[in-house]
């Protein structure tokens, strides 16, 4: 997302951070250099203009307050990181709920925008925090459409209104109105409507955009826009603000990168909010619009906030809770703690997408994109093959029973041993640790790197470390539930 952005712009700071002493040279070339990145990443040239000279206005007058060069260098990095907030715009809006339900929700954009797609994202989001939308078929327009949104519904467990066949037939501004009465007399409290789009914008489109907005009064009119687009995002956005009109902005394909810029542009061309963002095909890739969060992702800061919120969203509160204590203790961290984290971690997604919310992400881009997804899967095999001691001594693994772990799992015993030793590794860590912050093992393990972030994500070196058995004295645990799994096996 907006990779090549983040890494020049991270560029332009890093040299700005190696001046000793700056001076108004040195941030004429950081707007330079600001400047050419935006330009590059296709950012409206009206919106740049303004931006760089506030910009240049705001570091001048913060120069002279300020004594060294690293203070001066992170102020001007914050007034660009506040003004890109502000191009971005501002603070983050929800959605309005109408004080009389159901809230209606309309979409409008051009035809492979991801519409109905978003349809989908938006009632399983609904959904998911206890509200009962219903899913309207109105594009009745383009091949297959009313098919794939019955389709989504089903898999997000959301009803769809669908009357007509569509393909051509049938009118949707009577499917729009009709499905009003009916979320009515059903209490749905919510009703989004998918809208037809066409490739380019024409009259007859607005036209029929207008009249089913006309029919049913949307609380929101959501314009969903392929990011992807270029300057085209924008002259679309200007088109359907002037037609049907919108009340915020949804950007969608913000997995890809190319001329992504020039949909940042459309909140302050526009001066409606972007309140949805779109990062890939799943229905789980989705998310609010943060401004602040992306001006981070931009400037390479990373979007720990999202992070943290996936992670809370995933990691069952008592399951934490219950490990929490058990540190709190003194408890060793076992495999069955890592098991039960790797199975969190399945549920947040994908794991590339995670590090790369991670700050400094950019500078690991290869790695990120080379991250193996199966990895966890693979990892997960290999736990659960082992038995209760094993998990929660793995001391007692020795050849046999690392043998019959791997034939389990479907691995190599190097696997195994790999797994072993970077846990055991891990554990350390983690008794150093003890109260201390930071990822839950299992993602640094998963990824390799027992020890902390440099360790090289993705660099799974399959039977590169031999396995050992640390020749320890074994020792009866002091806990009475370890000691009576030892016992067991
Ligand atoms: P509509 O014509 O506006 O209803 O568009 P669709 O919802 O059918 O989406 C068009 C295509 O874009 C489909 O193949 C979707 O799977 C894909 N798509 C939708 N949103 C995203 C996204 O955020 N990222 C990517 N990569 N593809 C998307």
């Amino acid at each position: 997302m907006f990779d090549s952005l983040s890494s020049k712009l991270t560029g332009a700071f890093s040299t700005l951070r190696s001046r000793g002493k700056i001076t108004s040279s040195d941030i004429d070339a950081t707007c330079s250099d600001i400047r050419a990145a935006l330009l590059e990443s296709d950012v409206a040239l009206t919106v740049i203009e303004p931006f760089i000279e506030t910009i240049r206005e705001k570091s001048l007058a913060a120069l002279p307050t300020l004594q060294s060069g690293t203070n001066q260098a992170q102020a001007i990095f914050e007034i660009v990181s506040a003004e890109l907030v502000e191009i971005l715009g501002g603070a983050a809006r929800r959605v309005r709920f109408a004080k009389n339900p159901p809230t209606v929700i309309m979409l409008a954009g051009l035809q492979g925008a991801g519409k109905t797609t978003l349809a989908g994202k938006l009632a399983k989001f609904y959904a998911d925090q206890g509200n009962t939308p219903l899913l309207v078929a109105s594009d009745l327009q383009r091949p297959n459409a009313v098919n794939q949104l019955q389709i989504v519904g089903e898999s997000v467990g959301v009803p769809v209104f669908a009357p007509e066949p569509g393909n051509g037939v049938g009118n949707p501004v009577k499917v729009a109105e009709q499905s009003l009465a009916y979320a009515k007399s059903k209490l749905y409290n919510m009703v989004i409507v998918d809208t037809a789009g066409r490739l380019g914008v024409d009259a007859e489109l607005m036209q029929q955009a207008i009249d089913i907005r006309n029919a049913v009064k949307p609380d929101e009119i959501l314009f969903v826009v392929d990011a992807m687009m270029g300057q085209d995002a924008v002259r679309t956005a200007k088109a359907f603000e002037d037609g049907v009109g919108f009340d915020g902005v949804v950007l969608t394909k913000l997995d890809g990168d190319a001329r992504g810029g020039a949909a940042l542009s459309i909140a302050k061309l526009t001066g409606k909010p972007i309140m949805f963002s779109s990062t890939g095909e799943k229905l789980t890739d989705f998310d609010i619009f943060y401004p602040d969060r992306m001006a981070s992702r931009i400037l390479g800061m990373g979007d720990v906030a999202t992070l943290a919120e996936q992670a809370k969203k995933a990691f069952d509160g008592d399951a934490t809770a219950k490990l929490e204590e058990k540190f709190a203790r003194g408890d060793d961290f076992t495999l069955s703690d890592f098991l039960e984290q790797l199975e969190a971690m399945s549920k947040m997604g994908s794991m590339s997408k995670l590090l790369g919310m991670l700050p400094g992400a950019g500078a690991m881009k290869k790695q990120i994109e080379n991250f193996d997804e199966s990895e966890i899967i693979r990892t997960k095999s290999i736990v659960q093959s082992m038995t209760p001691l094993e998990r929660e001594d793995p001391k007692v693994l020795n050849g046999s029973r690392r043998a019959r772990i791997a034939l389990g799992a479907g691995r190599k015993v190097q696997d195994v041993n790999s797994l072993v030793d970077k846990f055991t590794a891990a554990q350390k860590m983690m008794r150093q640790m003890r109260k201390g912050g930071g990822m839950p093992p299992a993602m640094a393990q998963s990824m390799g790197m027992p020890a902390g972030m440099g360790a090289g994500i993705g660099g799974h070196q399959h039977g590169a470390q031999k396995g050992q058995q640390p020749a320890k004295k074994k020792s009866k645990s002091g806990n009475p539930a370890k000691r009576a799994a030892q016992e067991q096996g």
